[in-house]
């Protein structure tokens, strides 16, 4: 099939249809960048705000309409493509083709491909009605069956089942959420903010089942759990955490690590011409020094907008603190941290429901987490960055 991208390269070609892809883009062309640029994206829709798919939009307060990022590519000439998938990157010919057979050569490239839900390992975890939730589609088919159960099992008490729980059970729906964790978060964040979560949705009308494993799912509604009953219901959705999609990369031979793309500070990879940014990056922060896992909205457009700024030529690093905010029912929390570690964990009540998590390691700060105390967050971000001393 001919393409533009035969007969001359494209400025940039974009892997990707989230925010880091959508960044990347408008990034490039704002630091003036040259050629023609193209996002190739294998969802349907046109890049969206995906943090609602779990709250306001699965509880019916937004509409699909109400996601969109904006419509600016035609007005800054970019190209979006939807239904692209990207099946083969080649870095010696400067192209990536499409599973449908189309070329697109580039001068530059930004992986921006995301992650996707991991199925639930067991029998029956692959059946189609249980449920996952990443992409719009996913969110409405889980809008539109929650709207026809009565009761609904969430297994996974990551910030996406807790979130999912909440919003299900604030539309009356009898939910039951089990999970491996005794309590939510309880790896991630220790047992205080754990015990807090636990709280937050048993006040919602969440049941708990912590401490338990899905050993199968029967006809998609019957959970099984080992040493425990069977919970059984109308839907059931799997939000067991997300697999960065970083396979593209691996075979074209980038350095992977974890399933992600290895990057700089700068977010340029292993290969010339090739940046990443987003989930599937596993890129240096120059402040933390070292490489790290971040899975957060506002970070994926960061990186987007670095990549794209230096595929345009320009010199951006990626040097913030990390950092993402939660909605479980009516509570609110953000969490800043290099997210790779803490030692300790220290909780301040400040009463009325507000509190502040300091997370040390070997003394220094690492981590913040704030419900109601906002100042605290940004302190927290400056006291990170600095690699300062854990508050007392
Ligand atoms: C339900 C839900 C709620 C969330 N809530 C929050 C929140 O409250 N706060 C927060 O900070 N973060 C939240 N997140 C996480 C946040 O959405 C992600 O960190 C962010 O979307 C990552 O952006 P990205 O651009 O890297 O990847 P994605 O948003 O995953 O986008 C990747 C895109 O690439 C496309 N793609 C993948 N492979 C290919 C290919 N081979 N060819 C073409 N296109 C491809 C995908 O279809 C997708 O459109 C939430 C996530 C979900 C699912």
């Amino acid at each position: 099939m001919t393409t533009p991208a035969q007969s001359s390269p494209h400025g940039l070609v974009v892997v990707g249809g989230g925010p880091a892809a959508r960044a990347a883009a408008l990034a490039f062309r704002e630091a003036g960048g040259s050629g023609s640029v193209v996002v190739l994206s294998d969802d349907t829709a046109a890049p969206y705000d995906r943090p609602p798919l779990s709250k306001d939009f699965l509880r019916g307060d937004a509409d699909a309409g109400s996601l969109s990022l904006g419509d600016e590519y035609a007005e800054k000439d970019i190209t979006l493509v939807l239904g692209a998938e990207v099946a083969e990157l080649d870095t010696a010919a400067h192209t990536v083709r499409t599973s449908a057979g189309e070329t697109y050569a580039y001068s530059a490239c930004v992986l921006a491909t995301g992650a996707a839900p991991v199925t639930l390992p067991v029998p029956g975890g692959d059946d189609q009605r249980v449920l996952s939730l990443r992409s719009l589609g996913e969110g409405t088919a889980l809008r539109d069956a929650a709207a026809a159960a009565s009761s609904v099992v969430v297994i996974g008490s990551g910030f996406i089942g807790c979130e999912a729980a909440a919003s299900l059970a604030g539309m009356g729906k009898t939910v039951t959420q089990v999970s491996d964790e005794t309590l939510p978060q309880v790896h991630r964040l220790g047992e205080d903010v754990g015990r807090t979560l636990a709280g937050w949705l048993t006040d919602a009308g969440v049941t708990l089942v912590g401490g338990v494993s899905v050993t199968g799912v029967e006809d998609g509604r019957r959970v099984l759990l080992e040493g425990h009953d069977a919970v059984e219901a109308d839907l059931v959705l799997a939000a067991v955490g997300a697999h960065p999609l970083g396979e593209l990369a691996d075979t074209a031979g980038l350095d992977v690590h974890g399933g992600r793309v290895v990057a700089d500070e700068h977010l340029a990879t292993s290969a010339a011409g090739v940046w990443v940014a987003g989930d599937v990056a596993y890129a240096r922060n120059a402040t933390a020094g070292r490489h790290l896992v971040v899975e957060h909205w506002d970070d994926a457009e960061a990186m987007g907008a670095i990549a794209g700024t230096n595929a345009a030529g320009g010199d951006a690093t990626w040097d913030k603190v990390p950092g993402f905010w939660s909605e479980i029912g009516s509570q609110f929390l953000q969490y800043s941290a290099w997210g790779d570690g803490w030692d300790t964990a220290r909780f301040v009540d400040h009463g009325e429901g507000a509190f502040t998590v300091w997370y040390g390691q070997d003394g220094t700060t690492v981590g913040v987490l704030t419900c109601g105390a906002d100042d605290d967050d940004e302190k927290g971000r400056e006291l990170i960055s600095a690699g300062a001393p854990l508050p007392a």
